[in-house]
């Protein structure tokens, strides 16, 4: 089981010094280390994982990308700063031909998914360990889920080999967030933990970490938007992204995720808003077949089961996180939304009721337009 972070005063060291958390979760083979500060450990956990290492960290993340890179001194490798949501397979083969050429021992994550996902396509064909530093609520490296994206759209799978071996939680890092980026990705955080809730192959554990982060998440966002300087807020928020994560990574994945990979790869839409405007939707179509499952969703927003499609939407409104699909990017068309709902509903992923071509069409439009659920 997580060890309680609040065991090792999590909270508390936000600009000054620093408490961290380095958690073994059972059964995953991933360190841990949570704490305001503890970016200042990274090299140092680094070179535990052996070798020269290769820095992965977008344009966001310049100034703690160069703490890292001076701390790692000799042991650098350099700095991939060119990143991407959904990992474009010509970037994946240019880094895996960059960390080959730099005989690279160690590939170092530092930003959002997007960070964490050309990491692991690097990992997944050197075989290199992952030391992910997450600066947003994916949750990607508590997984052992890849992604991929071509013309075709994305491919993902899973392979224990991607799942980062470190993972640094600094909650500093997360306070340059926009409030926008916040909410979208709280929102995309949020999904991972109900998604897991109802998974067919859910156990005691899962239910109770994601119970978890849903609580962590519904109380937590709403402060890391409206007071993004708070240090508990962003703690906590930053905890419960981690927990939905590995929630995430340890069921399989249903409806929700399925949508949100087809709509964002094959058009190429933000990853995090995508989720955002989708969960009250299909929340509001499966909460009656879910049940009892979704019970610790219910209890955090304070609403009967039957109501939570209604609930998240006006949770994310509360937020400012994005509730509709139009304006994400690309117009969709109903001939788009159809043929999203055509590969959904011939996808076979698990789902509390069965959710037909025609369903999902309706629920498509219906998050396309973002009224309430
Ligand atoms: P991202 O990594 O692209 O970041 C979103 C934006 O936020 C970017 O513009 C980035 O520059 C900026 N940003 C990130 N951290 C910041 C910070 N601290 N301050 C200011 N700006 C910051 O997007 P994301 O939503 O974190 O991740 C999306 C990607 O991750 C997608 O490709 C998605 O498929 C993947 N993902 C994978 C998994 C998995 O298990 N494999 C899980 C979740 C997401």
């Amino acid at each position: 089981m997580v060890r309680e972070p609040a065991e090792t005063d999590w909270r508390t060291g936000w600009r000054t010094g620093f408490e961290h958390a380095a958690t073994v979760l059972p059964g995953r083979d991933v360190r841990v280390l949570f704490g305001a500060g503890s970016l200042d450990l990274v090299a140092e956990e680094a070179r535990a994982l052996g070798g020269r290492a290769l820095l992965v960290a977008g344009p966001h993340e310049d100034h703690a990308a160069s703490v890292v890179l001076q701390a790692l001194a000799g042991d650098a490798a350099g700095r991939l700063r060119d990143v991407a949501q959904h990992v474009p397979v010509a970037l994946a083969l240019a880094a895996v031909q960059r960390a080959s050429a730099d005989r690279v021992g160690v590939l170092v994550a530092l930003g959002g998914g997007s960070a964490t996902g050309l990491a692991k396509a690097v990992a997944r064909e050197l075989h290199l360990p992952v030391l992910a530093v997450p600066t947003t609520y994916a949750g990607s490296e508590m997984t052992p889920v890849w992604g991929l994206t071509d013309a075709s759209g994305k491919t993902t799978g899973r392979d224990v080999t991607v799942l980062p071996r470190t993972v640094v939680y600094d909650p500093l890092l997360t306070a340059s967030l926009p409030a926008a980026l916040t909410a979208a990705s709280g929102m995309n955080a949020l999904a991972h933990a109900v998604e897991s809730l109802y998974a067919p192959d859910r156990d005691e554990a899962t239910v109770e970490v994601a119970g978890r982060a849903v609580t962590a998440l519904v109380r937590a966002l709403p402060v890391a938007v409206h007071r993004p300087a708070d240090p508990a807020g962003r703690a906590e928020a930053l905890y419960g992204a981690w927990l939905a994560g590995w929630a995430l990574g340890s069921t399989v994945t249903g409806p929700h995720h399925k949508l949100a990979h087809v709509l964002g790869g094959k058009y190429g839409l933000p990853h995090a808003a995508v989720h955002s405007a989708l969960l009250p939707h299909v929340v509001g179509a499966l909460s009656a077949e879910a049940g009892d499952a979704l019970a610790p969703l219910a209890g955090a927003l304070g609403e009967p089961p039957t109501g939570l499609g209604p609930a998240l939407h006006r949770f994310a409104r509360g937020l400012g996180a994005p509730t509709a699909l139009a304006g994400l990017g690309r117009a969709l068309g109903d001939d788009d939304l159809r043929s999203v709902a055509r590969v959904v509903a011939g996808s076979g992923v698990p789902s509390p009721r069965p959710l037909s071509e025609e369903g999902l069409l309706a629920l498509l439009r219906d998050a396309r337009a973002g009224g309430q659920p």
